[in-house]
C-alpha cells in the first residue's frame, strides 16, 4: 500500500481501512473454542499443550505471535466489507490484499493461515445475495482449505493452479489437489510442475480457466492472487515472472461480474509489494513506469529482508516494478492439463 501511495494511486478516495471482523462472524466458519483458543494465544503468548495439539496452534509450523488473532480478524473483516459493496453494487472490484489464507480450517490453523478468510467471504458473498461464486487460486499451493470448505456446496466453483507435489499435497496419502481431486464433484485442480512459466499461465487461464468460468456463470468471482508463484519466491519452484500474474487478473477483471481480488502466500517481500502493486495498477487502469520514482524506490530499499536472496539482491527489485517477462514454451503437459479440465465440463 505505502507503494501505491508513493506511486500516486492511493488516496482517501478508493481506499477504506479494514474493520476487525466480530467473534460472531469468524463463528459463521470457525469453531468458537477455536476462536476463543486464538484470542487466548495472543493474550498470553502461549496455550496449554492439549489446546495447543488441538487446534494447532504454536506447532505444526503455526507459530504464536503478536497480533495473531488481531491481524487475521483484520484480514476477515477486509473480505466481509468487501463482499458487502460488491453484492450490493457499491463496487465492482475490490482488492483486499490482506486476505487469501486458503490452508486455514474451521477448528484448526493450517499453513500460516489462522482464519480462513475466502471461505468466510465468499460464505458472506452468498448471505448478501450471490448465487454462485467462482473462486480462482493461483498461489504456488493447493487451496485446500477453500476447497474443503465448499465440497457440498455447489453454489460455489473452486479453481486452484498450484504446484504438482508441494504441501499439502499428501493428506491421508489421498491425492489432494491432484487433478482426479473433485471434492465432492466440484472442484478442479490443475497441478502444474516446476518450470511454470508465463505463456504457461496464460496458456491455463485461456484454455480452461475462462471456459470453466464462463460455464458457471457465477454472480461473483474471488481471486487468491498469491505471490509465491513467481521466480523470485524462495518457497517455490515455479517461475513467473509478475506480468503473468498480472495478464491473469485483467483476463479475470474482464471476465467477472464482481471481483475481489485477495493476496495469499508470499515470501519475498520485495517482489509480493512490487507484485500486489502492479495487480492494483492492473485493476485501475494505471500504466506501470518503467523506472520508479524516488519515493516508490525508497519504500522498497527500506524494506529489511534477512534471506540468503537478500545478500545479492537484483537492482530491478528496487528500481521497478515489473519484472522481465519469462516467456517459454507451453509444454505438452500443460496442454493435457487444460485438455482434461475441459472434458470434465463436456461429460
Ligand atoms: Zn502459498
Amino acid at each position: 500500500m505505502d507503494l501505491c501511495r508513493a506511486l500516486g494511486w492511493l488516496d482517501d478516495s478508493n481506499f477504506i481501512d479494514s474493520p476487525q471482523a466480530a467473534t460472531a462472524d469468524l463463528a459463521r466458519f470457525h469453531d468458537p473454542l477455536y476462536i476463543n483458543a486464538v484470542k487466548a494465544a495472543e493474550r498470553d503468548g502461549t496455550l496449554p499443550d492439549d489446546a495447543a495439539q488441538r487446534h494447532h496452534i504454536g506447532v505444526n509450523g503455526n507459530p504464536i505471535f503478536d497480533g495473531m488473532f488481531q491481524r487475521p480478524a483484520t484480514a476477515c473483516g477486509g473480505g466481509l466489507l468487501a463482499a458487502r459493496l460488491l453484492m450490493s453494487n457499491q463496487a465492482k472490484i475490490i482488492h483486499a490484499p490482506g486476505g487469501g489464507q486458503h490452508h486455514g480450517r474451521s477448528d484448526r490453523a493450517s499453513g500460516f493461515c489462522f482464519f480462513n478468510e475466502p471461505a468466510l467471504t465468499i460464505l458472506a458473498m452468498m448471505e448478501h445475495g450471490a448465487d454462485r461464486v467462482f473462486y480462482l487460486d493461483l498461489d504456488a499451493h493447493h487451496g485446500d482449505g477453500v476447497q474443503d470448505a465448499f465440497d457440498d456446496d455447489d453454489r460455489v466453483l473452486t479453481v486452484s493452479i498450484h504446484e504438482a507435489g508441494r504441501w499439502p499435497m499428501a493428506r491421508d496419502g489421498g491425492g489432494i489437489g491432484d487433478v482426479s481431486d473433485r471434492a465432492g464433484g466440484q472442484a478442479r485442480n490443475l497441478p502444474v510442475s516446476a518450470g511454470f512459466n508465463d505463456h504457461e499461465l496464460e496458456y491455463l487461464m485461456e484454455a480452461a480457466v475462462l471456459p470453466l468460468l464462463a460455464d458457471f456463470a457465477p454472480d461473483a468471482v474471488y481471486l487468491q492472487a498469491g505471490a509465491d508463484a513467481l521466480g523470485d519466491d524462495p518457497q517455490s519452484k515455479l517461475a513467473l515472472s509478475n506480468l503473468a500474474i498480472w495478464r491473469a487478473v485483467a483476463t479475470v477483471r474482464d471476465a467477472a461480474p464482481r471481483l475481489l481480488v485477495a493476496g495469499g502466500g508470499g515470501y519475498n517481500p520485495y517482489s509480493v509489494g512490487r507484485c500486489w502493486a502492479g495487480i492494483w495498477a492492473t485493476l485501475c487502469g494505471n500504466a506501470v513506469p518503467e523506472a520508479l520514482p524516488h519515493a516508490a524506490e525508497a519504500c522498497l530499499r527500506d524494506v529489511v529482508w534477512h534471506h540468503r536472496l537478500a545478500r545479492n539482491a537484483p537492482e530491478h527489485w528496487f528500481t521497478t516494478l515489473a519484472d522481465l517477462p519469462n516467456a517459454g514454451p507451453v509444454r505438452d503437459e500443460i496442454k493435457h492439463l487444460a485438455r482434461i479440465t475441459l472434458a470434465t465440463l463436456e461429460s
